[in-house]
């Protein structure tokens, strides 16, 4: 895009174009920049690179153009049609890692410190409630584990504790996808000035813009929907403080070493120009799995915010686009049962992670959250016999056609 003043209209067109800029030798795609540092012309020039606030071609670590139109990209998506305060369209800045565990990993060591305490909920991600658990806690810093489904209790929580600095939302959250309402959620911690960020990756920001409520973070495990095609680990953070994103934030990323790499970035940037075609496809995909599978003698339970027997249909429905392309279900075998649906499937993908174009299919207690105790893991509703499924683009037939000689004689 050559006019720098057309501003795309429709999602797609933003996941498109947003971010880019051309490039001075007119390759259409930005290249893949894989250098280390970058040329300055004259000592003046150097200086002022280092000296301005956004710190543009000094040295890969600190930023490179390959990871600036992702960066832009998403920040554009995340924003989409969202205003600030003054009623102007929302501006955000993100920050580009090297995985979801980094992006975390700079959001929480930048905003907290010894002393205070982070409020989180139950059944997150297995790697994040790690890192809260063993790292941050190592640090001084204190998770604390709630249901924030109870908004009075929740209240209490940061009425009674001014050590609660932060609130930590991850919704739609493995692999029960419990959702917890946002608006309310922003709504308490703003009043009593605490700060919120929040966990996209299961919905992406084609269904969901945290943004719109007020918090004020945003991070993504890009290995996921964003990328799309699962060629590259990769994270980002992403703040409305503008300031503070270029400066402690930058820093932090930057004295971490969570960099992302340039071949990892493009492989993002051309995953995300599709996101809205394959979410649509996701979502569309999952419904049919969901009522497919609900119906089926063989299984006993089915976990899908699209279904009004899951106990935050509501909320899913208030909040995010379509109920998304994430679910879990029970066998009635149980275990056993469990294990030779897993060992029957012939195309859908034995494997963990999700948000890729095959149909994944995991066992949450022996993989995703083998790291956390069976008695947490029953606390967030991983049962042992529970499989999780990220459904993927194929066409429906052929994955209700794989499912269904999968349960044949279970
Ligand atoms: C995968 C994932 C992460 C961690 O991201 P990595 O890219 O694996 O480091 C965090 N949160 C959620 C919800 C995830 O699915």
């Amino acid at each position: 895009m050559s006019n720098k003043n057309f501003t795309c209209s429709g999602w797609s067109s933003t996941a498109i174009h947003g971010g880019h800029e051309p490039d001075p030798n007119s390759s259409h795609i930005t290249p893949i920049y894989a250098t280390s540092t970058f040329v300055f012309d004259t000592a003046e020039e150097g200086m002022e690179r280092f000296a301005s606030l956004d710190k543009e071609k000094v040295y890969s670590r600190w930023g490179n153009p390959t990871f600036k139109e992702c960066e832009q990209k998403i920040a554009a998506l995340e924003a989409f049609g969202l205003t600030d305060e003054a009623g102007q369209p929302l501006q955000l800045k993100a920050l580009l890692h090297a995985s979801g565990q980094a992006a975390m990993a700079t959001l929480f060591f930048s905003t907290l410190q010894a002393g205070d305490k982070i409020l989180s909920h139950h059944s997150l991600y297995g790697g994040t409630f790690e890192l809260l658990n063993k790292v941050l806690a190592n640090s001084g810093i204190q998770p604390i584990i709630e249901d924030l489904h109870d908004l009075n209790k929740t209240e209490e929580w940061l009425r009674n504790d001014p050590a609660i600095k932060m609130i930590h939302i991850e919704t739609p959250a493995n692999p029960t996808i419990q959702c917890v309402d946002l608006e309310a959620l922003t709504a308490l911690a703003r009043q009593y000035g605490k700060l919120v960020s929040v966990d996209n990756t299961f919905a992406t920001p084609y269904l969901q813009q945290p943004f719109r409520y007020g918090v004020d973070f945003v991070f993504h495990s890009t290995t996921k929907f964003l990328n799309g095609h699962g060629t590259a680990i990769g994270g980002v953070l992403l703040g409305r403080d503008i300031h503070f994103m270029k400066t402690k934030a930058w820093k932090w990323h930057a004295l971490l070493g969570g960099n992302a790499n340039p071949f990892d970035a493009y492989l993002l940037t051309q995953g995300i120009k599709t996101l809205e075609l394959r979410m649509e496809r996701h979502c569309h995909n999952a419904m049919e799995v969901a009522h497919f599978l609900d119906q089926h003698p063989a299984i006993a339970k089915v976990n899908y915010t699209g279904l009004p027997s899951h106990p935050d249909y509501y909320i899913s429905a208030k909040q995010m686009r379509h109920p998304g392309p994430m679910m879990s279900f029970e066998l009635q075998g149980g275990l056993d049962a469990g294990k030779q649906f897993i060992n029957n499937l012939q195309m859908c993908t034995r494997a963990v992670s999700l948000g890729t174009v095959d149909t994944l299919v995991s066992h949450p207690a022996s993989m995703s959250h083998a790291g956390v105790s069976r008695e947490d893991r029953l606390l967030f509703g991983i049962t042992d016999g529970l499989i999780r499924m990220s459904v993927g683009i194929e066409n429906i037939e052929d994955i209700l056609n794989d499912l269904s000689q999968a349960l044949t004689d279970l």
